[in-house]
C-alpha cells in the first residue's frame, strides 16, 4: 500500500517582513532571538514552522493576535511567498510555482473562508456562492448546480435570491462556507472564520463544521485565537507564540502535557471535563479473567491485584460482565463452577473511549466498580476507577505548584494505550 501523503505540509517556513528579511532568517536559523533580529528593522512574523496535516484532519492553529497565524495560512495557499522554506499541497510543491500554475493549483485544491465573509454586496446569495466558479469560468449551469448544492449543505436553501445585507452574521458566514464548498477543493483554510459571530451562533457554526467535515472528509486548517474553539474543533492543535509553533498535539495532549509554562498558563482555565475523554484518563484493567475460568481463578486474580471486582471477557476480549469478591468467594464455598452466573448486570457500565469526562461523572458515582471502556467491538480497552476520574479533573486546575499535579494527571494517559492482558 502507498504511504499516506499529507494533504498539506509546511517545511521550515519563515516569513519576515522588511528589506533585510533574508539576513534576518539567517540570524534566526543561527539561533538569534526575535528581539535582536528586530534591530535589522524587520518583523519576523513566522519562524521555522514545520508540520503535516493529514487528509480529512481538522488542524487548528491557535495563538494570540499578532502571533503569526494569518501570515502562516496565507503562505499555505500561496497568497504570500515564504522568505524561506516550502509548502506542499498533496505532493505538489507550491512554493516557487509560476503565478499562473499557482493560481490554477489554488483554485483546484485550496479554498479559503475569511473572518469578514468577503461577500459581494450587490450579488445574491446564490451568485456569491458561485463566485469562485465564475472566476474559474465554469459553464453557468454547472456553477449554479454546485452553488445550490453547497447552499443546501449549509442550510440556506430558500435564501438563494437574497442579498448579503438581508442576512444575519451567521447566515453570511454560511454563504462564505458554501462558496468554499462549491469550489469542491479537498483543502479548506479558515482564518478566524467564526470570530465575528455571537457566541451561540458561533457554537452552531462549529457543530455544523464538524458535521460537514465528517460527511465530506475535507481537510480543514482552522485558525482561531479562542482556546475553547480550538479544543472543540481540532483533531490536533498547533499552539503559536510570537511567530513560532510551540506545541502540536491533540487537545488532550496539550492539556495533560503542556510543552512549556506558556502553554500551561494558557490552558489552565479550560474546563477539562469537556475536553478530556475516557481514553485519556482510563487505566489498564489489571483484574481481567476469561469467561471460562472458574471462581477460584477470579479470586486469585483479585487478591493479587488487591481489587474487589474483576472484569470478565470472552476469548476475543469482549466484555462479558463483572464479578465481585463477595459473590465469588461464596461461589467457591458452594462449589459453583460458572463465573457468568455470578455476574450482576447492574455492576457493568461500559463507555466508549471518546466519551467526555463530564458525561462519566454520574455513571461513575452510581457504579460500584470502575467504569469499563470498550471499543466498537465491545472489547475491553481500559477501566476508569472513580479516584482516577477525580484526579484527572483536579490535575493542574489553577494550583500554584502545577508541577506535581499535572504529572499525576498525566500518569493514566501513559498506560492508556496498553492492551488488556489476556
Ligand atoms: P495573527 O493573524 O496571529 O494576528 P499576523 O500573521 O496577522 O498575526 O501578524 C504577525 C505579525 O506580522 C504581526 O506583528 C504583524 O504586525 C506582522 N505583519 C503581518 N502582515 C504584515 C505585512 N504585510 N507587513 C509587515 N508586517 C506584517
Ligand atoms: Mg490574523
Amino acid at each position: 500500500m502507498r504511504e499516506l501523503v499529507p494533504a498539506v505540509r509546511a517545511e521550515k517556513l519563515y516569513k519576515v517582513f522588511g528589506r533585510r528579511a533574508d539576513d534576518a532568517v539567517r540570524l534566526l536559523e543561527q539561533g538569534k532571538d526575535k528581539e535582536s533580529v528586530g534591530k535589522l528593522g524587520v518583523t519576523p512574523a513566522v519562524i521555522d514552522a514545520s508540520f503535516e496535516v493529514e487528509p480529512g484532519e481538522i488542524f487548528v492553529v491557535m495563538g494570540l493576535s499578532g502571533s503569526g497565524k494569518s501570515t502562516l495560512i496565507r503562505m499555505l495557499n500561496g497568497l504570500l511567498e515564504p522568505t524561506s522554506g516550502a509548502v506542499y499541497i498533496d505532493e505538489t510543491k507550491l512554493t516557487g510555482l509560476p503565478s499562473k500554475e499557482l493560481r490554477a493549483l489554488r483554485q483546484e485544491k485550496v479554498s479559503m473562508v475569511f473572518q469578514h465573509f468577503a461577500l459581494l454586496p450587490h450579488r445574491t446569495v446564490l451568485e456569491n456562492a458561485a463566485y469562485g466558479l465564475e472566476i474559474r469560468q465554469l459553464p453557468k449551469a454547472e456553477r449554479l448546480e454546485r452553488a445550490n448544492n453547497a447552499l443546501e449543505m449549509v442550510g440556506l436553501t430558500g435564501w438563494e435570491s437574497h442579498l448579503p445585507t438581508q442576512l444575519s452574521g451567521g447566515m453570511r458566514q454560511r454563504v462564505g462556507l458554501a462558496r468554499a464548498l462549491a469550489a469542491g477543493t479537498d483543502v479548506m483554510l479558515m482564518d478566524e472564520a467564526f470570530s465575528a459571530l455571537d457566541p451561540l451562533i458561533r457554537r452552531e457554526m462549529q457543530d455544523q463544521l464538524v458535521e460537514l467535515q465528517a460527511r465530506l472528509g475535507k481537510t480543514i486548517i482552522f485558525i482561531t485565537h479562542d482556546l475553547n474553539e480550538a479544543m472543540r474543533l481540532g483533531d490536533r492543535i498547533a499552539m503559536m507564540r510570537d511567530g513560532r509553533i510551540v506545541q502540536i498535539g491533540t487537545s488532550e495532549e496539550i492539556l495533560q502535557d503542556p510543552a512549556n509554562d506558556y502553554v500551561a498558563q494558557f490552558v489552565q482555565d479550560v474546563d477539562r471535563s469537556r475536553v478530556l475523554t475516557a481514553s485519556a484518563v482510563m487505566e489498564r484493567s489489571v483484574a481481567v479473567v476469561g469467561a471460562r475460568s472458574g471462581p477460584r481463578q477470579a479470586l486469585r486474580t483479585m487478591r493479587e491485584q488487591q481489587v474487589a471486582a474483576a472484569f470478565v471477557v470472552d476469548s476475543d476480549r469482549k466484555l462479558v460482565g463483572v464479578v465481585r469478591d463477595a459473590a465469588v468467594a461464596e461461589a467457591t464455598r458452594q462449589g459453583t463452577e460458572s463465573l457468568t452466573s455470578l455476574m450482576d448486570p447492574e455492576d457493568v457500565v461500559a463507555v466508549s473511549p471518546d466519551t467526555v469526562v463530564a458525561e462519566l461523572l454520574t455513571p461513575s458515582a452510581e457504579c460500584p466498580v470502575p467504569l469499563a471502556v470498550v471499543d466498537e467491538e465491545k472489547r475491553l480497552v481500559g477501566v476508569i476507577p472513580r479516584v482516577t476520574l477525580l484526579l484527572a479533573l483536579g490535575g493542574g486546575a489553577g494550583e500554584s505548584d502545577g508541577s506535581s499535579t499535572s504529572e499525576d494527571a498525566a500518569e493514566p494517559s501513559s498506560v492508556s494505550t496498553e492492551e488488556v492482558p489476556s
